[in-house]
């Protein structure tokens, strides 16, 4: 996929964000996507945090998920907004759609910075480069520009963007510059280890809801695919993010798929290796996202029925990639 090469204007298109940011006069409104991970609140906190620090108006419209909601302080983050005023900014960070943009209306002077492929450039600004390991790290870039100091407070936000996404620097987007820019967010006085550990904290519920969930553990293609779900009874939906990241280190996969039903269809999350693309099997399924990891919203199927389209999608994809 075209989409997945690296951004050739890159510093010429941060740079223009950068001033047009500090030319700014009304309000600035940043969000994320839905569902956000580390990667979406971490940047997006960094970026508020460096907007303030340069007196700007903004407004963090998030809603920080249980294990993330340690890193901002109640106060920073504000509730959906149904209408932006008029001439506000609207800054869309790690979301691949403009769909998947959440709490505020995609409108105004919209800014769009994100590593995902398939991410269609949307906005009137837009810096999308998937050779980045996370739009935190984009983030880092855009802060260097804004000018802004460097305090423990920014950097452990967009550092923790960095973690997340590149799994504590051990997927294959972890490059040399990744480790740089690691190196300088931590001289900058973040905490790592104490960092590391909370971003691992879950609640005493999630622990036996991981029984269930591995009690579904299946193996489909003589073992290239692993899957597994969330149990419709066990409920608990908010702790259930991670599990892909558990089942996919089963020996000799190379696909892995987590299932999870919802009110408006089966969330799946995908990831993959060994040449086989889960943004090839994601956008099969309507969704998007990186190569080794994507994901996608079956809208209005059961499980039963998401299992058929999984297997189906999967089958195609292991057999344009040589495993079938
Ligand atoms: P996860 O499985 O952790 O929800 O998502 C994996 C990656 O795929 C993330 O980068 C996420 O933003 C992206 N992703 C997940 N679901 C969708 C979707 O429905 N559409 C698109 N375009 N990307 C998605
Ligand atoms: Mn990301």
């Amino acid at each position: 996929m075209d989409g997945n090469a690296p951004e050739p204007r890159y510093w010429e298109k941060m740079r223009l964000v950068a001033e047009v940011l500090k030319a700014v006069e009304g309000p600035i409104y940043i969000a994320t996507h839905v569902d956000p991970d580390g990667d979406a609140i971490g940047s997006s906190l960094g970026l508020y945090r460096a907007l303030k620090a340069l007196g700007k108006e903004a407004y963090w419209v998030a809603d920080p998920p249980r294990f993330l909601r340690f890193l901002p302080k109640e106060e920073e983050y504000s509730d959906p907004v149904e209408k932006l005023p008029p001439g506000a900014t609207l800054v869309a960070l790690d979301s691949a759609e403009p769909s998947r943009v959440v709490g505020v209306p995609v409108e105004g002077f919209v800014i769009n910075i994100d590593h995902h492929g398939t991410n269609p450039r949307f906005g009137h600004l837009h810096v999308v480069d998937p050779s980045k390991a996370a739009t935190a790290q984009m983030v880092k870039d855009l802060i260097d520009l804004l000018g802004v100091e460097w305090t423990a407070e920014i950097a452990t936000p967009v550092l923790t963007g960095i973690l997340t996404d590149t799994g504590n620097f051990r997927f294959a987007n972890t490059t040399p510059e990744v480790l740089r820019v690691a190196a300088e967010l931590l001289g900058y006085g973040v905490k790592l280890a104490e960092l590391t550990d909370r971003l691992q904290f879950r609640p005493p519920s999630y622990f036996r809801l991981m029984g269930q969930v591995l009690s579904t553990v299946a193996f489909h293609f003589g073992g290239l695919l692993v899957t597994a779900h969330l149990p419709e009874e066990a409920g608990a939906e908010e702790d259930s993010d991670d599990f892909v990241g558990l089942i996919r280190y089963v020996e000799g996969s190379v696909v892995s798929v987590f299932l999870r039903k919802r009110e408006e269809g089966v969330k799946v999350s995908i990831r993959s290796r060994g040449g086989v693309s889960a943004q090839n099997i994601a956008l099969k399924l309507g969704g998007g996202g990186h190569v080794p990891a994507a994901g996608a919203t079956l809208k209005g199927l059961d499980l039963d029925q998401a299992y058929e389209r999984v297997l189906e999608a999967v089958r195609e994809e292991l057999t344009r990639a040589g495993y079938l």
